[in-house]
């Protein structure tokens, strides 16, 4: 009898094998051996926890909660947490890897991890989301350390999540250990230039790129999906540096406006408006998807995963694409984009200004020390200029994509590590 191949869900690309497709080739070109090809590609520790929380209506409800380690070959395992309804394993594991080949393009000594808890945070109280997560902290207790595996935010959590994760931990171990986490408030230890650090390094990687292929920052125009902390910031920087960002979306829609979007408006009327542009009268509104097919120079999906797809990639008019998001491209798309002579800057590169600036808070929180806005920002450009110059001459050598050439630098300094190191 036949084997029926299930429908695929329209073009959904799961996360892990869109990941693992990009790692499959650029393990090839480098020729890795087999071995080593299967350590990195099996995450090193998952592990699934459910969570009861009391609810304010005095219900109890059962949370799952994620944290999969995917390599500690460089160092303690670093990564975010995300809180959203769509959190599930793969998902997960896929980001936990995504991780460690940042870490690794950044030149940073970190492993990769990441966490979740499937949830919907727009529709839970503080008080709920703060029981969820100091049960999700207990949870991890033996997981986490500041010399085993590092959280930060991602989607759905920020300052907040993280000093309570902070001072769960440290009831637990009976000392405050503020290295345990980063991107905390700053009063908790948390470092000058953190909130904006992901935007920014999305930015310098913007105009690095655009100066390689002679695109005038003063005369190019932009569009940003995502008006999170990744979007909000990178918009707000681009345009500082002399983009004109046409439009800027969240779920509630894109909002287009040919002279240029009003950020300081913009970000007042989100802050005033439960974190959504809904209603933002400083533009015209236009379809979500209708954003990516503007025609802007530089587009920057700064949202969520697998957006730019087989079906819209044909129609990208963008020269230039920045991924502040993770997983925004499917595997499927990179060779059309390819073909169509467009440049991305890949996730792992793009937005690893995030965890750039969350290396440097680890490291003041156990210097006991603290640094200016200016020495993080200046530390952190540089590394992300180096980050992508190395990437370009890896691509220009090997005449591979950027992405590729950013899994190839990853890979190979993660397996070269791993040889060192040795296994059993
Ligand atoms: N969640 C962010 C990312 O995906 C930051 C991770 C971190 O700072 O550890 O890169």
């Amino acid at each position: 009898m036949g084997y029926i191949e299930p429908a695929p869900l329209l073009d959904k690309e799961n996360p892990f094998e869109a990941m693992m497709s990009r790692f499959r080739v650029a393990s090839q070109i480098l020729g890795l051996e087999e071995e080593v090809y299967n350590v990195l590609k099996s995450p090193a520790r998952q592990v699934i926890v459910s969570l009861p929380i009391t609810m304010d209506d005095s219900s109890i409800k059962v949370f799952e909660g994620y944290r999969v380690v995917h390599s500690t070959i460089l160092g303690p395992s670093k990564g975010g947490i995300r809180y959203d309804p769509h959190v599930n394993l793969d998902e997960v594991k896929a980001l936990a890897a995504w991780m460690t080949w940042k870490c690794a393009v950044v030149d940073i000594p970190y492993g990769g991890a990441k966490g979740g808890i499937t949830c919907n945070p727009r529709e839970m109280s503080a008080g709920e989301i703060e029981r969820l997560t100091r049960a999700y902290t207990s949870a991890m207790i033996d997981i986490f350390g500041p010399d085993r595996d590092i959280p930060a935010p991602d989607m759905g959590t920020g300052p907040r999540e993280m000093a309570w994760l902070m001072d769960e931990y440290s009831k637990t171990r009976g000392m405050t250990v503020n290295a345990v986490v980063t991107g905390k408030p700053i009063v908790l230890g948390g470092s000058l230039g953190r909130t904006e650090a992901t935007g920014r390094g999305v930015m310098v990687s913007a105009l690095t790129a655009m100066e390689k292929m002679k695109i005038n920052p003063y005369k190019a125009t932009c569009a940003v999906q995502g008006f999170g902390n990744v979007g909000s910031w990178a918009a707000r920087l681009l345009s500082e540096r002399g983009l004109i960002v046409q439009a800027v979306s969240d779920i509630s829609g894109a909002y287009y406006n040919e002279k240029g979007i009003d950020f300081e408006a913009a970000i007042k009327y989100r802050d005033a408006n439960k974190g959504s542009l809904e209603g933002f009268g400083g533009a015209e509104k236009i379809k979500g998807d209708e954003l990516l097919t503007l025609s802007v120079d530089v587009l920057v999906p700064a949202a969520t995963e697998d957006v730019i797809t087989a079906t819209n990639a044909p129609n990208i008019k963008a020269k230039l694409i920045v991924e502040g998001a993770n997983g925004p491209t499917s595997s499927k798309a990179d060779s059309i984009l390819n073909d169509k002579g467009i440049v991305v800057v890949p996730d792992i590169l793009a937005n690893a200004g995030g965890v750039t600036v969350s290396y440097f808070e680890w490291v003041q929180n156990r210097l006991g020390y603290k640094w200016e806005a200016e020495r993080v920002n200046r530390r952190s450009d540089r590394i992300m200029k180096d980050a992508l110059n190395n990437v370009y001459k890896t691509s220009q050598e090997y005449k591979v994509s950027l992405r590729i050439a950013a899994y190839m630098v990853a890979i190979d300094k993660v397996a070269k590590t791993y040889k060192y190191r040795g296994g059993y």
